[in-house]
């Protein structure tokens, strides 16, 4: 039999760091990464045998659960008639049809094949669209790895920012500002400093790759009327969100009730279905500047593929109200389960949570974490013991303290028991880390 150690051995020596997206090689909880072979329902399984609940979901995707026979079926349906023509065809027009019923303001649909294709083309999309060249982003807000958005906080609030990576140029970067979370003096100084040469402010719908960050009441609607007062764009990032929190998104639970729409959405994980599609989308007269109708360049060879989109169209058909009502009820059950485990063994922390999607964070009781500032300061030690004696007992959960947990359809009660189960001895050794170890 192969193990988990020998694999990532090899794969070691094959690929940078054993893995092909940093977070999978465990650099922040330590040990060896789990190679999953196969996964059904709430349930993954490694390459030695053993079974884990999963709490990744693909890292969002896997709504449904994984393997959801629907979904399989219409991905090998799709397959059967061809892996891809480069052509228009049918099930793209499809799938736009039913975004654009869940988020009317969906208005005009483009397909791309990851998140981070979909903001990179929503960036230029604003700045061709306006014709300025700043974009305003939040610290601690993730939108994919193009250069522009691999920006870190300057020293002040309104200077330009400075790469978040190697490789990244302060040419790259210097029409990117980036401030804290929440902070609505510092958007305000923002438009003071820069006024019309902003194009647009790009943020997560809720926060969700700091941990889980809630927007503060409002907070949304600000930027919309902020952006709309300056004639700047709100480009609002659903890669995450979109389809999970609720049937349209968190637009669904704030923007469609508080009566406003972004000018530009983001859409990746679920409306994919776990194969690689995403999403730009938003008001007509906006996206009419994309080529072939306007003068901003995007194109894609895989950009719309039928395989991709059986998947999101079998993943979204199916995800009816009762999906969402049950994700979130056993959501809230195992947070709530989590902080109960953790009070118990003396651990301070905050549940951090937006509908269905929650993280925890150690040492935050008094203020919970408003801003990437805050994140940065818990106490993350706590996390990888904590992350260890979940696996071990059969429990996968993200592998690092600041992705959310991520529940399915497929997580019935008998998959929730056996993470509740495990929760006390994880508690316990959240207690006793160190920050030494
Ligand atoms: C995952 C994510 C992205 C990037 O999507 P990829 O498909 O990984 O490129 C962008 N924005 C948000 C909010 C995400 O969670």
């Amino acid at each position: 039999m192969t193990t988990n150690q020998q694999l990532f051995d090899t794969a070691s020596e094959l690929m940078p760091g054993g893995v092909n997206s940093p977070v999978r090689a465990f650099g922040s909880v330590g040990g060896t990464p789990v190679s999953m072979v196969s996964g059904e329902g709430a349930y993954l399984t490694d390459v030695e045998g053993t079974e884990y609940v999963d709490l990744v979901g693909s890292w969002g995707p896997a709504l449904l659960g994984h393997s959801h026979p629907q979904v399989i079926e219409a991905v090998q349906r799709a397959a059967g008639a061809g892996l891809g023509f480069g052509t228009s065809h049918p099930s793209e027009v499809r799938l736009a049809e039913l975004v654009r019923q869940r988020v009317p303001g969906a208005e005009q649909i483009r397909m791309v094949s990851t998140g981070t294709e979909a903001t990179m083309t929503a960036i230029r999309l604003a700045r061709g669209a306006t014709g300025r060249r700043i974009v305003v982003k939040f610290a601690g807000c993730y939108h994919g790895h193009s250069d522009g958005l691999l920006a870190a906080a300057g020293s002040g609030v309104a200077t330009l920012g400075l790469p978040g990576s190697a490789g990244v140029t302060e040419l790259q970067t210097k029409e990117t500002v980036v401030i804290e979370y929440n902070d609505r003096p510092a958007v305000e100084e923002v438009f003071a400093t820069y006024g019309d040469d902003v194009a647009a402010i790009i943020t997560e719908a809720t926060p969700a790759n700091m941990g889980v960050v809630p927007p503060e009441p409002g907070f949304n609607q600000f930027l919309r009327e902020i952006t709309t007062r300056h004639g700047a764009l709100m480009i609002f990032d659903e890669v995450m969100t979109g389809f999970r929190i609720t049937e349209a998104g968190y637009w669904g639970a704030s923007g469609r009730e508080e009566g406003w729409t972004p000018d530009l959405f983001t859409f990746g994980k679920v409306i994919g279905g776990g194969l690689p599609t995403a999403a730009v989308a938003g008001r007509q007269d906006i996206m009419e500047h994309l080529a072939p109708t306007g003068p901003v360049y995007h194109a894609g060879t895989l950009s719309g593929n039928p395989v991709a989109m059986a998947a999101g169209i079998a993943t979204l058909e199916h995800a009816g109200a009762e999906v969402y009502r049950h994700i979130d009820t056993q959501a809230q059950r195992v947070a709530d389960e989590l902080s109960a485990a953790l009070v118990r063994a003396g651990v301070d922390h905050s549940i951090q949570k937006v509908g269905n999607l929650f993280s925890v964070a150690f040492g935050t009781s008094t203020t919970g974490v408003r801003n990437y500032s805050a994140a940065q300061a818990q106490e993350a030690f706590r996390y990888g013991p904590f992350f260890h004696a979940m696996l071990a007992q059969g429990v996968y959960l993200p592998p690092s303290v600041f992705e959310a947990w991520f529940l399915s359809a497929a997580h019935d009660d008998a998959a929730v028991e056996r993470i509740i189960a495990a929760l006390p001895r994880a508690a316990e050794a959240a207690a006793q880390a160190s920050p030494q170890t």
